[in-house]
């Protein structure tokens, strides 16, 4: 049997070796509640309340649902995370997810933290990828302003400028340091300021090796061509294309702006559409893969098995650098240990930072594995399976 036919996603023994008895049990009755959508729903306001009126929910929150998706809040405390999902063949992104920050200060802070990730990549194979958010970085205000095309005032143009000089002091020190940046994609109404940001850089710093990657959220109708059409700009300008490929995550906000404001959704009628696209840039990528790196950021089971297959019909080889398995901490573990034990490239994101700031991840994390039509989460039934096949 070639080692590829051992894949198998239900390997449950494989996916949860990292995990000791503790961590399951502990994961279990996480997802148990996650399961019940009333407490999804009253979750996040009952939690934003206790922390205003000073109620000592923090330990609590660190103890279950932050334990569970999140490194740490340093990246010291991502140390154990990093190590143990390195014996797993799995490399970590260290993903600094403070969230709706709007100060000058703040922003050079946080673009100080993300050139600290890059330092900590240096030279360890354990941390093969690094990522950042723009609007961790820039004024979301200031980018809604650009995208839509309205003139700056001296004084923003000022902000623009510091702005993109902090794009350009993570995306310089990757470059010297030889390390992969990505750059995550965000709502459509600052997305093209993103994009031409991600471009340049990409012109700048790919020419030898493919240091910078955008995100293409294939959810959006036009994001397929819009990949191809950068393809065609990187070939022009002898530059590799660096892609995160991801269906997008902001869905029902694009849909309900479009909606209010009165302009065509940019999302695909339906979910089948998605999946086309998403499994048509994954043909796309690997078709040109001198040309582009690329990252498949999915915990979608048939878009992995269908890249996994792809990849060696096409003999391209499972350690390509160009090519990249990628799903969150604390979530699809079948996937991401199962391909790393036949091979293939995987790293999973690992969010850190400080508790108050990552609890709207945390809250998208747990509304986004809520039980489906009365049914347990893909989560909850793959750790249910481990615990029973640990008794016997
Ligand atoms: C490593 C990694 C990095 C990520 N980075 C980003 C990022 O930078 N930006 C970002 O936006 N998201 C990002 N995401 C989240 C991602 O976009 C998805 O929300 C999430 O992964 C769920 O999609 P899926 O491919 O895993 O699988 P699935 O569970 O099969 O797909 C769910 C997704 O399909 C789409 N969808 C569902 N219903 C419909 C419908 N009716 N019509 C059209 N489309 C539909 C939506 O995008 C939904 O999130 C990232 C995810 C991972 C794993």
């Amino acid at each position: 049997m070639n080692i590829t036919d051992q894949l198998s996603f239900e390997n449950t023994e494989i996916a949860f070796r990292h995990s000791s008895d503790a961590d399951l049990k502990r994961a279990y009755w996480l997802f148990r509640v996650i399961n019940i959508n009333f407490f999804v729903k009253v979750g996040p306001p009952l939690t934003n309340f206790a922390m205003k009126i000073g109620l000592p929910v923090n330990g609590l929150i660190k103890a279950t649902i932050f334990k569970h998706f999140c490194g740490g809040e340093t990246i010291r405390e991502c140390e154990h995370t990093i190590r143990s999902l390195h014996q797993g063949n799995v490399g970590t992104i260290l993903d600094y997810s403070i969230e709706g920050q709007d100060d000058e200060k703040a922003f050079d802070d946080t673009r100080d933290e993300i050139i600290r990730t890059i330092k900590r990549a240096v030279k360890d194979s354990s941390i093969p990828l690094t990522v950042f958010k723009v609007t961790g970085i820039i004024r979301l205000a200031l980018l809604e302003k650009l995208d839509g095309g309205a003139v700056l005032s001296p004084a923003e143009q000022e902000e623009w400028e510091k702005a993109q000089a902090r794009v350009l002091s993570i995306c310089k020190k990757a470059y010297s340091e030889g390390i992969t940046v990505m750059i995550d994609a965000e709502e459509t109404w600052i997305q093209k300021t993103i994009d031409a940001l991600a471009m340049d850089m990409m012109k700048r710093f790919n020419k030898e090796k493919a240091i910078v990657y955008n995100t293409y959220q294939l959810y959006r109708h036009d994001k397929l061509q819009s990949l191809k059409d950068d393809h065609i700009t990187a070939q022009k300008n002898g530059f590799i294309l660096g892609a995160k490929l991801v269906r997008g995550a902001y869905m029902e906000k694009e849909r309900k702006r479009a909606e209010e404001k009165g302009y065509p959704s940019p999302i695909q009628p339906d979910k089948q559409s998605t999946d086309r696209d998403y499994d048509a840039t994954l043909e796309y990528c690997t078709d040109h893969i001198g040309g582009i790196a690329f990252v498949a950021g999915t915990h979608n089971e048939e878009s992995s098995r269908f890249l996994a297959d792809m990849l060696n019909k096409k003999g391209i080889d499972h350690k390509n650098p160009h090519v990249y398995f990628s799903q969150l901490l604390g979530m699809s573990d079948n996937l991401s240990f199962n391909l790393a034990h036949v091979q293939y490239n995987v790293a999973k994101y690992v969010p850190y930072g400080p508790i108050k700031a990552v609890l709207p991840y945390l809250f998208r994390r747990a509304e986004e594995n809520t039980a489906i039509a009365g049914q347990m989460s893909r989560e909850l039934g793959l750790i249910v399976k481990e615990v029973e096949r640990r008794k016997r």
